[in-house]
């Protein structure tokens, strides 16, 4: 195989992973990203600290590497543009264009033919109010449509006089309502697509929040195969209309009544298929690093039922259980701050027997 560099963008834990995945392949990596010791910076060859505005610094990073990727959604799309003047990005900017902004995500899903939960896009607290009389509701979910994440960026219209309110605390940002679904699980399926447009998927997965964070992710998921294979499909829908190379993936409700509603795209690696680098052959992150630098990619083969539990803040500080059980693999992504809500870690629990 020839040699390759790959460039990532954005250092967080899921350039991280990659960037381990990668070193098993022989593929070295380069980070770009503007956070001075980043979880990615100790396992990879080189890190450029710059922000993401920065055109030379940009261009220097183009240089070093053969193929580029990101591991982060919110990076400027002009970014994106400006590093494909100089070597390939994969996944392409059409995909974060979709997925930076929750209107235009959930327009595209519903244009593709992948329900959502009934959504609208409010421009004034009256607006508002006429979108709940005709959905004939007092209550709804609202969202800032750009940068959320971890349940940030959210509020719950609960009574009437909470619209004046929250519409007040969001002042000046692009919004979207959405109903409120009465879900019995939430979902997730991860998707990776090589250039050939061979598909492979992980899950589903069943995620449990915690205080809006995702806390545990429970394979295979307990639900009908009627569920699994449709959620499947959808995300392979997705991944054919976008025509992704990489790996994306798609939330989703699934309904009391037996419906399946898309909630988010993640246009990345995603933490619900963390437990995929100890239970499959093949992790997310290393059919990612295979899609985006043009190998194929393969099933990944899951061996055994298995548990992910995700260390939040202060969870990390106690790991000893984790440590004394020879069925845990534990995970720590090298952030040297534990702040209240911060992701430090995770743990995979195989369910082999002994
Ligand atoms: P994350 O980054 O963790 O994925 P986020 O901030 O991008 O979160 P969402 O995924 O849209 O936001 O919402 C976070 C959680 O809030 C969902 O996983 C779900 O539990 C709940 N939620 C969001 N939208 C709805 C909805 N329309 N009805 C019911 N619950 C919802
Ligand atoms: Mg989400």
């Amino acid at each position: 195989m020839e040699k390759i560099t790959l460039g990532i963008v954005g250092g967080g834990q899921l350039g991280r992973m990659s960037a381990l995945a990668a070193a098993q392949l022989g593929i070295e990596c380069i980070i770009f990203t503007p956070e001075e010791n980043s979880p990615a910076e100790t396992v990879s060859k080189k890190t450029i600290i710059a922000d993401y505005d920065n055109e030379t610094a940009l261009e220097e990073f183009a240089n070093r590497v053969d193929v580029i990727t990101y591991e982060f959604e919110n990076i400027p799309v002009d970014a994106v543009k400006h590093l494909k003047k100089f070597k390939p990005v994969y996944p392409d900017e059409n995909l974060l264009n979709v997925a930076q902004d929750r209107i235009s995500e959930k327009s595209f899903l519903n244009e593709i033919g992948i329900d959502t939960a009934r959504w609208a896009e409010p421009k004034s607290a009256d607006d508002l109010t006429s979108i709940l009389r005709e959905w004939n509701t007092k209550q709804c979910i609202l969202k800032t449509a750009r940068f959320g994440y971890d349940g940030k960026g959210q509020a719950r219209i609960k009574k009437p006089t909470d619209i004046e309110t929250t519409w007040i605390e969001f002042r000046g940002q692009k919004i979207i309502a959405e109903e409120i679904v009465d879900f019995e699980c939430e979902i997730s399926v991860i998707i990776a697509r090589d250039a050939e447009g061979e598909c492979v998927t992980y899950g589903p997965c069943l995620n449990e929040h915690k205080n809006h964070i995702l806390d545990k992710t429970l394979l295979p998921a307990p639900i009908s195969d009627d569920v699994a294979t449709k959620a499947i499909h959808m995300t392979e829908q997705l991944a054919h209309h976008i025509n992704l190379q990489g790996v994306l993936a798609l939330e989703l409700f699934v309904t009391k009544d037996g419906r399946i509603l898309a909630n988010e795209i993640a246009p990345r690696t995603h933490n619900s298929g963390h437990w995929s680098i100890d239970a499959c052959i093949t992790s997310q992150f290393e059919n990612h690093v295979r899609a985006v630098c043009g190998l194929p990619v393969l099933d990944p083969q899951r061996l055994s039922p298995c548990t992910m539990i995700n260390l939040i803040g202060k969870d990390v500080e106690s790991l000893e259980n984790y440590l004394e059980n020879p069925r845990a693999s534990v995970h720590l992504y090298g952030k040297d701050d534990v702040r209240h809500g911060r992701k430090m870690g995770h743990v995979t629990i195989l369910e082999i027997d002994e």
